[in-house]
């Protein structure tokens, strides 16, 4: 009896401490787990309790930029190890942080504001967690995205998130192509140096929508503006715009979505031959124009 529940009790124990621990080190070689933490993008009280506590019972965390996330941690009195994690060391940086995670260490992903992963390192991260069968945990927080759409006052009920557009004039006008029929809501990321040009190149793509700027959301300073893009364009001709920046563009109005039969399609490209243009050009072009496959109105051309 003595040894029945001499027995009991450490398995008992034991059970207790696989449910509630880091399950690593000599019990057994299971992994670790992977968190990722959302941190304020401008009030610090916006960082959840349970943040906090993750934060305080990993192993070690993974820093977008550690000199952000040192002033984060020793404000919330937090002492734990770093490892910088980002954008030109992620491909190295996370077959190691995996190994030491796979080898029974916990690890927190933060950025330096905001959700990881969203326009933001830890996609990669996660990826590579999920690939190698590590539990992945989400501590959910504020996302600049998410919190300007809610004060834009636009239709939130479908929307797309469409990062930062790039640098690269040809690839976000390419972009902005794609994207100039949707019907829901847009939204931009941007720093202050690109807005005016990013706000003309909306103007000219788009057309002139409504829109919300949201400037230094949660700070002292936070601003919602709601007006047009061409309003936009005049008011930071003027201003030099400050401080963090959301683009909310409302959808492109439904009717100004034109669909065509493949019929009108092929007639258009007829047309265009009549007017001197090359067969494949001209499904090129009414391909462009109407949205069918090249292919298709080529077939019917011929
Ligand atoms: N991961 C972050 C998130 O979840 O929001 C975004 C990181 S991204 C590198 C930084 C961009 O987010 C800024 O350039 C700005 O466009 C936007 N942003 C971040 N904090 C903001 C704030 N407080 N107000 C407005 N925009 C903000």
């Amino acid at each position: 009896m003595f040894l029945f529940l001499l027995f009991q009790i450490i398995f008992d124990m034991i059970s207790i401490l696989y449910e509630t621990k880091p399950q690593k080190g000599l019990l057994c070689n299971m992994s670790g787990k992977l968190y990722v933490v959302g941190t304020p993008i401008g009030n610090l009280s916006d960082f959840s309790p349970r943040a906090v506590e993750t934060l305080q019972e990993v192993d070690f965390i993974a820093a977008e930029d550690t000199r952000v996330t040192i002033k984060l941690l020793n404000h919330f009195h937090i002492k734990k190890p770093m490892i910088s994690y980002h954008e030109h060391n992620l491909r190295e940086k996370g077959e190691y942080l995996i190994s030491r995670i796979l080898d029974g260490e916990n690890c927190a992903i933060v950025s330096d504001a905001g959700m990881p992963c969203i326009s933001d390192p830890g996609e990669d991260l996660v990826r590579l967690a999920a690939l190698h069968n590590v539990e992945t945990i989400v501590i959910p927080g504020p996302s600049a995205a998410i919190s300007a759409l809610c004060l834009s006052g636009l239709s939130t009920s479908r929307f797309s998130f469409e990062g930062f557009l790039s640098t690269n004039k040809n690839s976000r006008m390419e972009h902005l192509n794609q994207i100039k029929n949707d019907c829901h809501a847009l939204i931009f990321y941007e720093a202050p140096h690109k807005l005016l040009t990013t706000l003309q190149d909306l103007e000219s793509s788009l057309g002139n929508r409504r829109i919300a700027i949201a400037r230094e959301l949660t700070k002292v300073h936070q601003e919602v503006i709601r007006t047009t893009i061409s309003e936009s364009v005049t008011k930071y001709t003027d201003t030099t715009p400050k401080g963090e920046f959301v683009l909310i563009i409302e959808g492109a109005k439904e009717q100004e979505k034109t669909t065509f039969t493949l019929e009108e399609a092929i007639s258009f490209a007829r047309q265009l031959i009549a007017d001197g243009a090359k067969p494949s050009d001209a499904a090129k072009e009414a391909a462009k124009e109407t949205g069918w496959k090249k292919g298709d109105i080529y077939k019917g051309i011929l």
